[in-house]
Order: structure tokens, then sequence, then C-alpha cells
């Protein structure tokens, strides 16, 4: 039957596949007396057999895709499975309790989980304990015979359903073979949103319940631009969106005439146009799409995406390679930025009632607990200085306080690289992310102080408005235009200014095209986005005259009630085409 559903556009493109479930099936099962042992062990034996064939098929296509190192947690399964001391026991409660393989399955490894969970300062024995868990679970489908998802292992054109996207669920995304994802949470900030925007694949986010109204193998049309998603649609539907593909792909290659062009606008004024990234694999990317800079490298992806915390020999290779790769245009490297939706497996951090305000980013960083990875990020930064134009930013930034600690282990180890021999570039600018209203309004103060700004527009609406940005039913205050946020982002802008600073905007707001003319208006520097909307946003600049747009944001911030209102003005202003 056809449906059609619409959810948060999320990242540009339309694709029209097969759907491919990525949810967690029911394996409840119940304990039950068994009287032929023999042939319950033979299950056992069978089911662990299956298990190790799918857990290597994995392992194979997770090293082709992601390489040796991210494939490692498969190799670390099939140890587990291969353990011939928990196997023999769940074997011998076979026997003796005469139950079947699942519950004794169960019964032994939950004794070894607990044992390792138990020792708690012990980060490699906490995440041994979380292998035995996943492969407990393998192990409990193939006996049920239930199916588990494996978005590795995807090698036809598809659409992935989940009820959300976990950032580790998103990297084992093969792009040549996954054309969309459609989700029931999340929104345009979500973490899963911008690394589809990353990796080119459209999405639709935050449907609410497309997980419970698709099937296995259902035709899926999604709509990236639009949010629009049908089920199972009809011909014409099918063509309809085999057209709106076709002529965002058109489009798209007009924009990539504009990939060497000067970002400057009508009136002849330039502006920054710089791309985020997650990885230094994302450098191709901002090349290709003629970004000037790195406005806002996330670094936290380096830690989420390794086994225990990077070294400062891997950061500093990771650091270096995305320096390289820009060829002496500036890179603003973010320290890391976990917590909130970001968790580190080998960090054992408290669980929190509000993680986006708890204890996260900078503010673990200048703890006690956090100092020494500060440090080795902050060293391994300065170490890739010399290898083209550092910038540093610091996250979550609240008070003045905060930054001077944060500079002042800069400067530490600076000082002790130097003495210690190692060459450091001395013109590293040194920031912040102003992502915090508290910081927003005293932006004033921190422009004395720091090199320049740039604002996190994801986290500034989320924390004005006091919506998160991860539930969709909120989502309707993630507003951008509203004259509180405009007037807040006036406020930082003109503060770096009147210090002779400058201020960037790395939000998903610097790319959004209706927000482009009220921040050319109000004078923002740079503006730092997917790298997959910059060659839009050059094309749009083309077309705007920073007095006209100057006038349009001044009256936008004095005139304006509401978002609503703003938009409206809009139209006097900016004629898209
Ligand atoms: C932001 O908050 O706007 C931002 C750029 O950071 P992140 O999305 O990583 O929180
Ligand atoms: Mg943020």
């Amino acid at each position: 039957m056809t449906e059609m559903l619409k959810g948060i556009a999320a990242s540009d493109g339309v694709a029209v596949a097969k759907a491919y479930l990525l949810v967690e099936p029911d394996l409840s099962f119940e304990t039950v007396s068994v009287s032929d042992t023999n042939a319950e062990e033979a299950r056992l034996e069978a089911a662990l057999e299956a298990s190790q064939n799918e857990l290597s098929l994995i392992r194979d296509k997770a090293v082709e895709s992601l390489g040796e190192e991210a494939a490692a947690v498969f190799d670390a399964h099939l140890m587990v499975l291969a353990d011939p001391e928990m196997i023999g026991q769940v074997k011998d409660a076979i026997r003796e309790k005469q139950v079947n393989a699942e519950a004794a399955l169960k019964e032994v490894t939950d004794m070894f989980v607990a044992l390792l969970e138990g020792m708690e300062d012990n980060p490699y024995m906490q995440e041994r304990a979380a292998d035995i868990r996943d492969v407990t679970k393998r192990i409990i489908a193939n006996l049920l015979g239930v199916k588990l998802p494996n978005p590795a292992a995807i090698n036809e054109e598809s659409v992935v359903i989940a009820n959300d996207l976990t950032p580790s669920d998103t990297a084992q995304l093969n792009k040549q073979f996954v054309k969309a994802f459609v989700t029931n949470v999340g929104g345009r900030t979500s973490h899963s949103a911008i690394m589809a925007r990353t990796l080119e694949i459209a999405a639709v986010l935050g449907t609410n319940d497309i997980t419970a109204r698709v099937k296995d193998g259902d035709l899926v049309a999604v709509n990236g631009i639009t949010g629009e998603v049908i089920v199972n649609p009809t011909d014409d539907q099918v063509a309809e969106f085999k057209a709106a593909g076709a002529a965002y792909a058109k489009q798209k290659a007009e924009w990539a005439l504009l990939k060497d062009a000067q970002t400057v606008t009508a009136d002849g004024k330039h502006f920054e146009l710089a791309a985020n990234i997650g990885t230094p694999k994302d450098i191709d990317g901002v090349n290709d799409n003629g970004a000037e800079a790195v406005g806002l490298y996330r670094t936290e992806f380096l830690y989420m995406d390794s086994q225990d915390f990077p070294t400062e020999d891997e950061q500093y290779k990771a650091y270096k390679a995305v320096l390289e790769g820009m060829n002496g245009k500036p890179v603003v490297v973010r320290t890391m930025d976990i917590g909130g939706d970001k968790e580190l497996p080998y960090f054992d951090l408290p669980k929190e009632m509000n993680p986006f305000l708890g204890f996260r980013a900078l503010r673990i960083s200048i703890s006690e607990t956090g100092d020494h990875m500060f440090r080795t990020q902050i060293r391994a930064l300065l170490r890739a200085s010399v290898h083209g134009q550092l910038r540093i930013m610091f996250p979550m930034v609240a008070l003045l306080k905060e930054f001077r600690k944060a500079k002042a282990v800069f400067e530490e180890e600076k000082a002790n690289l130097k003495a210690e021999g190692v060459a450091v570039a001395d013109d590293i600018q040194v920031g912040i992310m102003i992502e915090i209203p508290a910081a927003a309004m005293l932006a004033d103060q921190f422009a004395k102080e720091v090199d320049f700004f740039s604002i996190g527009t994801n986290d500034l609406i989320q924390y004005t408005m006091a919506a998160d940005r991860m539930n969709e039913q909120v989502s309707y205050l993630y507003q951008p235009y509203n004259p509180s946020i405009l007037r807040l982002i006036n406020n930082v802008i003109k503060a770096a200014h009147a210090e002779g600073k400058w201020a960037g905007m790395c939000g998903e707001m610097a790319g959004d095209q209706q927000a482009v003319p009220l921040l050319v208006g109000l004078g923002l520097d740079e503006f730092s986005m997917s790298a997959t909307s910059v060659l839009r946003t050059r094309s749009l600049m083309k077309t705007l005259d920073t007095e006209k747009m100057a006038e349009y944001a001044n009256r936008a911030i004095t005139e304006c009630a509401t978002a609503e209102e703003v938009l409206e003005l809009q139209k006097e202003y900016v004629h898209f085409d």
C-alpha cells in the first residue's frame, strides 16, 4: 500500500530504492528444561558456527570499507566466540541444569559481563564486557533463527530505515549502495544529519514511526530536499521523484562550475566560505567543493572511531594530514567535544539526567579528569602546527575563566614543547565557539582576549530556546531566523569587530540558504558549512548586495517579532531562483 510521510529534510538528494531495516529484532526467549542435552549442545555449536561465519564476513567487509583499524572490534568479537573457558561453561550449564542453550548462554555470559564491568577503573575490561554482550546477542539471534541487521554488508542500492543512526552506524554505511536514510527521530542538526551531508547521502529524519510503516524490501522514495517520503510509490510517483533527482543533479553540475571562483557578492565584497569536517578523509570533499578553509574540524570523531583514547602521535598524524591537505589554507580545529549525544565507550562518564547541560566538551578538558587527555590533544596540535595555518577553538565556553584556563594549558604545552626542542608555529590563533547564550551576551568582554569567534548555532539555538536538538517534538523551536537569535548573532559579530577580531559561524545555519542573506547583512566574516553546501552558497552570494542585505538584517532585528516576519520581509530584498 502506498503511504506518504513527511519528516525533517536533513540532507539534500533524491533516491528511490529498496528499504533496509536497521532495527534491533526481538531477542526474548523463555527458559525451558530439556532432556536431550546432547541435541541442545549441538544447537549451540551450530549457532556458534553461524555467528562465526557472519562475523568473519562483516570483518572482511569492514576492512574493505573502513580499514584494518576500524575492523579490529570484530576481531575482538571473534575472540569471544572462540573462548574455550566461556563456551565450556555454557555447555556445562546445559548439561548440569538441563536448560535450553539460550538460557545457559545468558546465565554464563551475564556472569562474565558482571565480573568485567566490576573492574571499574579498567576501560579495557569494560570494553571486553561490551564485546561479550554484543556477541551474545548474535548467538541468541542464531539460536532463535532471527537475523541481526548489518549495515556494513549492504551490497545493493538501499534506503536505510532506522529509529536513529549512531555516528558509528553512519560511518559504516557504504555510500555506493546506501542512497538515502530515513529515521524516526533526529533533526537537521543531529549528528546523523551532519554526517549524511558530509557523505552526500539524502536523509529525512524525525518521521516518528517510519520503522513501523516499512518492511524490509519495500520500495521507498525519499526527497531529502523537501522531507517527503513515499513507501511503495506508484509508477507515476517513482517517475516524479526520479525527475526531481535529475533536476537536483543538473543544478549541482551548474554550481560545480564555481569551484575555483572567488566568493564575492554582487557589489564585489569577499566572504570566506569554509567547510566543516569530521575526519581527515573529508578533506577531498572540501577541496572538490572549492572551500577556502576548514572552519570546523570536529575532532571528537577521532576519539569515537577509536578503541581507546587516541595517542599524541595518532592525533598528530590526523592533524598534519588535514593541514597538509589544505595546503596552507586556514584550518580551525575544535578541541574534543565529547558529551551530549557523543559518547565514548572507553571513557566512563556518569549517566546524566541532562547530558546536553552536563559535564561535556571543554568542561571535561579543563577538569582534573580530562587534564591528561586535553594536554595530549593540545601537544599533538602544537606539533602539527608547522604543517599549515592552524587555528585552535574551544567548544562550549560559558565563562571567561574557562577560556583562560584552556588558553593557559595551550601556553604551558607550547613552552614545554619548545623546551624539548620541538618546532611550533608562532601565529596560531586561539578562539572560542559561541554556543552558550551567556558567552553571546558577554561577547564584548570575550573579544578582548580571544583571536576569533565561531558561532555554533546548533547549540546556541538549542540553549536559547531551551529545546533539545535531538527531539523532533520540539524541533519547531529550532528557529534560526527568530529575531532573538539574530540579535544574539548581531551582538557577537559587532563585539568581535569592535576589537578588530573576526567572527565566523560553523553551525548549520551558516549553510542555510535563507539565512545567508541575513548573515551577509550582519557582517559575518566566515561561513563554515557542510562541504556540499559551499558551491550553492557561492552561487547565492553572487546575487546579493551587501548594503541592501545590511538594511534587511537591520530591519529584521529591529522591526520583526517572529521568524515568519523575518522571512516575509526577506521577499522585499532577495529573490531565490
Ligand atoms: C554547533 O553547536 O553549532 C556546532 C557547530 O557544534 P556541534 O554541532 O558539533 O555541537
Ligand atoms: Mg556545539
